[in-house]
Formats: structure tokens, sequence, C-alpha cells
């Protein structure tokens, strides 16, 4: 992995991207993100609905990859192009179409803090310039030799493993409440199926793995930067996600772990 791209604003951006993320990892540990019913809607401030604060939240993911990668010397190279592919099929699903099948309860309040949001913006953006940046601008390892390369290879692999738990645990999760909710049908499930049956927060599982899988695959640091966000922020939700589990659901599965089977 090259530790030095020789582009002093890139190199250093990156550095001190690495120490918020680690500060990301610390504050997680002492509260997690503002949104959704189980954590949102406590504290003063701005709330929007969980629809419109996911995509205007998320919106950053499908924008600033594809400007900077378009600037880039190696932005119509064949490997390059396949990495933006990949970026942009996850974002659309992470902006667009999961929010969109979104099932929201009628007369839930409000719950996405606008603080989140805007966090949410500055962590994208900087997932985008770092990885659209290196892939179509500063790195020379991406001539077509590089779909044979084993690190391309295992890190598809990877990241098509992640992203499938992914959307299969988010569609379970969906499918918890009706097409139409009423007021009066409970709020939250016990999910079972899939790898539900390890771990409370396979979804999470899921996103981490397929950034595993991103960053294996372009071997570079601004994709272990998305990892390092991804894990700091998801690992500690999860935690609480499952805590709030057996808080909440008397007969909830004992066996289950928080997000990584038979471990955490
Ligand atoms: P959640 O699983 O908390 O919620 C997703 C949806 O499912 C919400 O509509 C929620 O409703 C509903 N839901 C959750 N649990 C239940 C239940 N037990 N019974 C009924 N409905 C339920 O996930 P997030 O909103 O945190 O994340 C959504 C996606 O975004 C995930 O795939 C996640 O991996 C990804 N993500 C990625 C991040 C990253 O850093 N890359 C950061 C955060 C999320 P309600 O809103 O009412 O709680």
């Amino acid at each position: 992995m090259q530790w030095y791209t020789g582009n002093v604003f890139y190199d250093t951006f990156l550095i001190v991207g690495f120490v918020y993320a680690a500060l990301v990892l610390v504050s997680s540990f002492f509260g997690t993100a503002q949104y959704g019913g189980r954590f949102g809607g406590r504290g003063k401030g701005i709330k929007l609905g969980s629809k419109v604060g996911w995509i205007v939240m998320e919106f950053p993911g499908l924008l600033v990859f594809p400007l900077v990668f378009m600037a880039g010397r190696n932005a119509f190279e064949p490997v390059p192009l396949f990495f933006l592919c990949v970026w942009m099929i996850h974002y659309a699903n992470r902006a667009l179409i999961t929010p969109l099948l979104m099932r929201v309860q009628p007369g839930s309040q409000s719950s996405f803090a606008l603080n989140v949001v805007i966090a949410g913006w500055l962590t994208l953006s900087l997932h985008g310039y770092f990885n659209a940046a290196y892939i179509s601008e500063l790195s020379d390892q991406y001539t077509t030799s590089w779909f044979s390369d084993p690190r391309f290879i295992s890190g598809l692999f990877i990241y098509l493993i992640g992203f499938s738990i992914n959307i299969y645990s988010d569609t379970i999760l969906r499918n918890l409440r009706s097409l139409k909710p009423t007021p009066n049908e409970p709020r939250y499930k016990i999910p079972y199926g899939g790898l539900f049956k390890w771990v409370s927060c396979p979804q999470y599982f899921g996103e981490i793995l397929s950034f595993v899988g991103f960053a294996v695959m372009t071997w570079n640091l601004g994709a272990v930067f998305v990892l390092a966000m991804t894990a700091g922020n998801l690992i500690p939700r999860a935690r609480y996600t499952h805590k709030w589990f057996h808080k909440n659901f008397e007969n909830y599965p004992a066996e289950r772990k928080a997000i990584i089977p038979f471990i955490l």
C-alpha cells in the first residue's frame, strides 16, 4: 500500500482524516449518532424524518466521488472505471434505494438530527475525495493487469459477500413492518433469518465487510480511511442496539452476539 503519494495536500489531509476517524471511534463509546427510533429524537434542535434524513445526508457519497474522479488523468481507464461503478452502486443503494424502500411507522417523531447530517456530509466528502483522487489521479497501479491481481480478486469476493449480507439483512429488517404500517402495530420486532441467527446487527457486519473488500481490491489508504470510519461508527452502534434488544425483549435469543458472529 502506498503510504505517501507525494501530493502534499492529499497526504496531509489524509493524516488529518485518520485523526478524525480516531476521534469518531472514541466519541462513539460515549453515545451513538442521533437518528432512528431507538437513538434519535433525544435532545433539542432541528430533526428530519428518516427518509429525508438519509437521502440528504448520504448525497455527497453520490456527488463528490464522480466529480473528483472525472477530473483525474486516469478517469477513462478500465480499472478506475470499474471502481467508479462499484462506488456508485454502493452509494445509490445507501443514498436512494434503502431510504426510499424504508417503512416508516405513521406518527413516528422526526428523529434524524441535523448535526448527524452535517457530520455525514463531512465524512462522505472525505470518503469521496480520498478515494477518487487516488484511484483516478494519484496512483499508477491500476493498469488492466490489476484485474488479475490476487488483491483485486480476493477484495472483490469479500466485497460481494459483504454487500449481499448488508442488503439481505436490510431486507429482513424492512419486512418486519407491513408495507403500509398502521400506528397500532408494534414498531420493533425481533428479527430472524440470515445472519440474525448469530448477531443482532448483520446489516452493519455486511457494511463493514464490504469496505474491507473495497480496501483490499483498491489497496489504497483512502479506502482504509472509509473502513476505519465505518467500523468506528458501526461497531459501537451495534453494541448499543444489542443492549437495546436485550432490554426491550425478554425472550431475545441469548446466543446472539452484537456484530461479529461468535466473537463480539
Ligand atoms: P437500522 O437497522 O437501525 O434501521 C434500518 C430500518 O429498519 C429503519 O427503518 C428502522 O426503523 C428499521 N428497523 C430496525 N430494527 C428494526 C426492528 N427490530 N423491527 C422493525 N424495524 C426495524 O439501520 P440504520 O438506519 O443504522 O442503517 C441503515 C443502513 O445504512 C444499514 O445497511 C447500515 O449498514 C448502513 N449504514 C452505514 C453506515 C456507514 O458508516 N457506512 C452508517 C450507518 C448506517 P426506525 O428508523 O424506526 O428505527
